[in-house]
């Protein structure tokens, strides 16, 4: 416990969002910083990008998760923005297994610290379906998704600009199915669960323990300029084989940062290894013939 307070205590965060992300953020900053957070008003992050079946590219995100944050200080007199991005949809190579990943932006332009948290999760309720008018499977499938407590958008196969969002009954759903495969030249209308934070529990879940990791991280000062936010910048790979020493694809040691000052320090692995087992070693472990493969050892965890 630190006896002097941590910057952010008594301070407001802007959050822009209209998915009521606030209820995610507000008890980790809360608690482990002292810190409130402020909905931006009138940001309309919808304009950003917004989730419609497509997957953004990961740098993608990040850019567009930074400016979100950033929205927050044309509203807000407040030195720190805070802002989230997801993205969901198939794996490429698993299909019908569904994952994601959620991205959280923190900005404090005072001091200059820009951080990114992000989390991977399997656990989503994604998914899309395509229906004709009519077709006696939109109820089951609807309830499968999770509808009413999950929002669903319907939308025409081939006009994808207009969504039907905020349904709450299963017969606007289905006359919602019915009137947009009208519309579409294919006859089809696509359900898709609605990934916005507000409509979707799982997500907030996941946006909940990607805050607190957030929280965590800033409650870290940097050892040299105080400011917020020291930790985890990069990873090294190398450490050295135990049989021959070749450095190997294991984490050799880790480096702390601050993206504030640039202070860096060196952090050797938590288990305490200074060597990996031969089983990692592609010199060790390959065959006599020299055939290499190299996924052949992973590290756990
Ligand atoms: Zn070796
Ligand atoms: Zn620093």
């Amino acid at each position: 416990m630190a006896s002097r307070a941590h910057p952010y205590t008594g301070r407001a965060i802007g959050l822009s969002t209209i998915h009521a992300k606030e209820r995610a953020l507000e008890p980790p900053f809360r608690r482990l910083l002292g810190a409130h957070v402020i909905v931006a008003p009138e940001v309309d992050t919808d304009a950003l990008g917004t989730f419609s079946g497509e997957i953004p590219r990961p740098d993608a995100l990040v850019e567009t998760c930074f400016l979100k944050a950033e929205l927050a200080f044309r509203t807000l007199d407040v030195d720190c923005a805070v802002a989230s991005e997801g993205s969901y949809g198939p794996i490429a190579r698993v299909p019908l297994v569904a994952s994601g990943v959620e991205i959280m932006a923190f900005v404090d332009r005072r001091r200059g610290v820009r951080l990114i948290e992000t989390l991977a999760t399997e656990r989503t309720n994604w998914r899309l379906h395509r229906f004709e008018a009519g077709d006696p499977a939109v109820r089951a499938a609807v309830r499968a998704m999770g509808f009413p407590r999950f929002g669903v958008f319907v939308i025409s196969s081939t006009d994808p600009s207009r969504p039907i969002k905020d349904l709450t009954r299963m017969e606007d759903v289905v006359a919602a199915v019915d009137s947009e495969a009208g519309r579409s030249e294919e006859g089809q209308a696509i359900v898709i669960a609605d990934m916005r934070a507000h409509r979707n529990p799982t997500r907030m879940q996941v946006l909940r323990a990607l805050s607190w990791k957030l929280a965590k991280r800033l409650e870290c000062l940097c050892p040299k300029c105080a400011a917020p936010g020291f930790g985890l910048s990069q990873s090294r790979r190398g450490l050295p084989c135990e049989a021959c020493g070749m450095p190997t694809h294991w984490i050799d040691f880790e480096i702390d940062a601050c993206t504030a000052c640039g202070h860096a320090a060196v952090r050797p692995r938590k288990d305490g290894r200074r060597t990996a087992p031969t089983r990692a070693c592609l010199a060790c472990s390959s065959p006599r013939s020299g055939e290499v493969s190299p996924s052949s050892a992973t590290e756990g965890s």
